[in-house]
């Protein structure tokens, strides 16, 4: 595909997803502009997320440490002078968290202490502060246990989450932003993200501008929409399929 077609092609895709989003907001009582599309580029290339820039696109979201730090380079080269805010979305171990603090913005996969640690530390090293979320494990509403799904999908058990909000808010090179969790892996999105949005209260009560609440993919943003999410993360509706690029990235 030609670039000037694949421009198009993101432009069709972004116009729909807008409609999507604006629709949802709309039928929740809420202003279009109180929800932050999050593009997230992971397999996709640079050129891509440069399209994207043009069409006024300022958020991106990645989820593996090489990957998000070469394209937040080649960014820098390819549109330099344009605002732009990666979000780290993925599992961060604690050797990495050094690179994710270096280009990262907004961090929304904080499930544990010692991460919250490892990349205030390096923020605070550059003289960065990092807007984190904290990643909210919600699979134990389906009867599964937080830990069933395994570790690839984080975050900490809703009993735990005030704690390492407090935590969060008092480490140095961090900013408490607000709660993130995945849909459950089955059963009903829209009783998780219910739970979602009472734990987000709780998280208010540590500080008081932590409104942030990053939830609602490709599948079932209109759903998280709907129960508050501020940030929504997608991937697919926007891209394409990540299978037909797997032969290129993975
Ligand atoms: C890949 C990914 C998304 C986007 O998912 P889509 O279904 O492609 O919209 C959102 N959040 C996280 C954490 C992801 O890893």
């Amino acid at each position: 595909m030609s670039a000037p077609e694949r421009a198009g092609e993101l432009a069709a895709n972004l116009t729909a997803l807008r409609a999507r989003i604006d629709a949802a907001a709309r039928a929740a009582g809420r202003a279009p502009g109180d929800v932050t599309l999050v593009a997230v580029s992971k397999t996709f290339p640079a050129t891509d997320v440069a399209h994207l820039l043009d069409l006024g696109v300022t958020d991106f979201g990645e989820n593996r440490d090489q990957e998000a730090a070469s394209k937040a380079a080649q960014i820098s080269r390819l549109a330099p002078g344009h605002l732009v805010r990666w979000h780290f979305v993925g599992q961060i171990q604690r050797n990495k968290a050094r690179s994710v603090a270096s280009y990262a913005d907004v961090v929304h996969s904080v499930d544990r202490v010692e991460l919250a640690d490892a990349l205030g530390r390096a923020a605070a090293r550059t003289g960065r502060r990092l807007d984190a979320l904290v990643q909210v494990n919600l699979d134990e509403l389906d009867g599964r246990g937080p830990d069933a799904a395994g570790e690839a999908r984080g975050g900490v058990r809703p009993r735990n989450v005030v704690a390492l909000a407090e935590h969060v808010a008092a480490t140095t090179g961090l900013r408490l932003a607000g709660v993130m969790a995945l849909g459950p892996l089955g059963g009903d999105p829209g009783a998780a993200f219910a739970r979602l949005a009472v734990l987000a209260e709780g998280v208010r009560g540590v500080a008081a501008d932590a409104v942030a609440i990053s939830a609602g993919m490709s599948a079932d943003l209109e759903t998280a929409i709907g129960h508050g999410a501020t940030y929504v993360r997608v991937g697919a509706a926007l891209f394409g399929d990540r299978a037909l690029m797997s032969d290129h990235v993975r």
